[in-house]
């Protein structure tokens, strides 16, 4: 089967990719599709309803099988901030690497001074699949837990990678490499679960 991944970052698609592909799943970007659909709102509460918003959007837009993916860092000491507004949390920057470097930074200076035993934090994802027709055929959440160091350290991965320490990994989220990322992630776990989710229909 074809499945779209509805997204511009490729690190996304990418991670869901080598997930998907040994099932016999070919994973598309919009860029492979060439498609130009305008990105909806997140205007959603929780990372279900916007997943499901995104899914949704492009499924009917382009009429093929969209996946999307909702995801963002919940850090319990700021009461699950930045949560659903991770991605834009500081509010500046051109680029991805420009908005990342800001919510990092922003992230750090939210928790100046907050002890390590306080500073628990986990990254949360919600995939969901929609169908040509804009229903929504399955859905799945993963999460990966660890705590917010107060430097950031290595350069695999995106966004707050470089500053979620992952306690029995030894090392942050930013220091494994891709591979093990996906085994341990929020995303690799949500991507798994939906694998039986997703053939049962096939
Ligand atoms: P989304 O693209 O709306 O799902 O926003 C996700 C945002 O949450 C990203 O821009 C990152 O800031 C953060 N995020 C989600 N997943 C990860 C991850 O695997 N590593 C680091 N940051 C992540």
């Amino acid at each position: 089967m074809d499945l779209v991944v509805a997204t511009g970052n490729p690190h996304k698609v990418d991670e869901i990719r080598a997930i998907l592909a040994p099932h016999g799943v070919r994973v598309l970007g919009l860029d492979d599709l060439g498609a130009r659909v305008p990105e909806p709102d997140e205007p959603g509460d929780t990372f279900e309803e916007n997943a499901a918003i995104k899914a949704c959007a492009y499924a009917a837009a382009l009429g093929r099988t969209v996946l999307a993916d909702d995801s963002g860092l919940e850090v319990d000491a700021l009461g699950g901030r930045p949560g659903v507004h991770s991605a834009r949390y500081a509010g500046v920057g051109a680029t991805r690497e420009e908005r990342d470097a800001a919510n990092n930074a922003k992230l750090l200076h939210e928790l100046s001074g907050m002890p390590m035993d306080r500073r628990t934090a986990r990254f949360v994802c919600v995939i969901c699949v929609a169908a040509p027709d804009g229903r929504v055929v399955a859905t799945a959440r993963g999460t990966f837990d660890g705590v917010i160091i107060e430097a950031a350290r290595g350069s695999h991965g995106f966004g707050y990678d470089p500053l979620l320490f992952v306690p029995d990994a030894g090392c942050t989220s930013a220091e494994l490499d891709p591979a093990e990322k996906n085994r341990r992630s929020h995303r690799g776990q949500a991507v798994r679960a939906l694998v039986p989710k997703l053939l049962g229909r096939a």
